[in-house]
C-alpha cells in the first residue's frame, strides 16, 4: 500500500505545475534569442505571452504586436492594447537590445553608437517600466524584468555604448523597486554571460567560433550557457516563487564577475 507523500494529490500544499498560470506577460524583443526561448518557457508554465518585436516576419502570430521600444507611442499601443486584449498585464519583460559593437576603444566609440544603443536598450527600458507600471500601480500588484548583462557586473566585457545602457538599466530598476514597492510592484534584472544567439553570432557561421570562445572564457567548465538558460532564471523571478524578490541583479555568469583567476593560476590552483 502506497502511504499518503508530499507528492500525493491529494496534499493541501501541493502546488500549481504552471508557475505563471492565468498571467498574462509580454516580452519585448520576444522574436528571437533569449527573448523566445523565453517566450517558449512562459507559455509552457500558463502564461498568455504577448511578443513585441520590430521582426514582424519571425513573430507573425496572433500574440504578436509590432513595437520599436525606443518609441513611446509604439509602447503605449503594446500595453493598451494587450489590457484590452487580455484585461490586465502581470509581467512586463523589457529584453529588447541591439550591440553596437562587441569591443570598441573609447576612442573609437561614436555619438551614433550612443544614441542607438542607449536609446534601445535603457531608454526603451525605461519607458516599457513607465507605461507597464502605468496600469500595474491600480491593481497593486505586478512584476517588472529587465535583460541588463555580465557587465554590469565586471569591466572590460562590452563597449562603452552597451555597458553605459545596461549599468543605466541596473540603476533604473533600483529606482522603480524602490517607488514600486508600496504598490506590491516587484523589479529586477536578469544579467546574463555570453549566449550564442543572432545578437552574439549574426551569421550561422560564427555559432561554432562564439560557443568556443564562452567555453573558454567561462568560470563553469563544461557547461556554456544557453538561451534557455537565462530564461529559467527569468522565469523563477517572474513567478511567485520569487514574491519578496526584488530590486536585484540576478548576474546569470557561472561565477565569471567574480573570479579574478590571476593570483590562483600563480599558485598552480587553476590551469595556465
Ligand atoms: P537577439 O538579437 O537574438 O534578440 C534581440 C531582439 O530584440 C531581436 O528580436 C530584435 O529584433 C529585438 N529588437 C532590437 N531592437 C528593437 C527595438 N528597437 N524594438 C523592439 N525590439 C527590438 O539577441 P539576444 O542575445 O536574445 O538579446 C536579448 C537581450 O539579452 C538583449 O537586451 C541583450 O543586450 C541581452 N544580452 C545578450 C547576451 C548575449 O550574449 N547574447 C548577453 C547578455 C545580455
Amino acid at each position: 500500500m502506497n502511504a499518503p507523500g508530499i507528492f500525493s494529490s491529494a496534499s493541501p500544499c501541493r502546488s500549481s505545475f504552471y508557475r505563471l498560470e492565468g498571467k498574462v506577460a509580454i516580452i519585448t524583443g520576444g522574436a528571437s534569442g533569449i527573448g523566445a526561448a523565453t517566450a517558449r518557457l512562459f507559455h509552457e508554465n500558463g502564461a498568455k505571452v504577448v511578443i513585441a518585436d520590430i521582426q514582424d516576419a519571425l513573430g507573425g502570430n496572433a500574440s504578436y504586436i509590432h513595437c520599436d521600444v525606443s518609441k513611446e507611442d509604439d509602447i503605449i499601443n503594446l500595453i493598451d492594447t494587450t489590457v484590452s486584449k487580455h484585461g490586465n498585464l502581470d509581467i512586463m519583460y523589457n529584453n529588447a537590445g541591439v550591440l553596437d559593437r562587441p569591443l570598441v576603444s573609447i576612442l573609437e566609440t561614436t555619438k551614433s553608437d550612443i544614441d542607438l544603443v542607449v536609446g534601445v536598450n535603457l531608454v526603451g527600458s525605461l519607458m516599457g517600466a513607465k507605461h507597464a507600471a502605468r496600469v500595474m500601480i491600480p491593481r497593486r500588484r505586478g512584476c517588472i524584468l529587465f535583460t541588463t548583462s555580465v557587465a554590469t557586473a565586471i569591466a572590460g566585457t562590452a563597449s562603452y555604448a552597451y555597458t553605459a545602457s545596461k549599468v543605466g538599466v541596473v540603476g533604473l530598476a533600483k529606482n522603480l523597486a524602490a517607488e514600486l514597492g508600496q504598490y506590491n510592484i516587484r523589479v529586477n534584472c536578469v544579467s546574463p554571460f555570453m549566449v550564442v544567439t543572432p545578437m552574439s553570432a549574426p551569421d550561422e557561421g560564427d555559432v561554432p567560433k562564439v560557443e568556443a570562445i564562452a567555453r573558454e572564457m567561462g568560470n563553469l567548465r563544461g557547461q556554456v550557457l544557453k538561451a534557455e538558460g537565462v530564461a529559467q532564471a527569468v522565469l523563477y523571478l517572474a513567478s511567485d516563487d520569487a514574491s519578496y524578490v526584488s530590486g536585484v541583479n540576478f548576474v546569470v555568469d557561472g561565477g565569471f564577475g567574480v573570479v579574478n583567476p590571476t593570483l590562483m593560476r600563480a599558485f598552480k590552483l587553476l590551469p595556465q
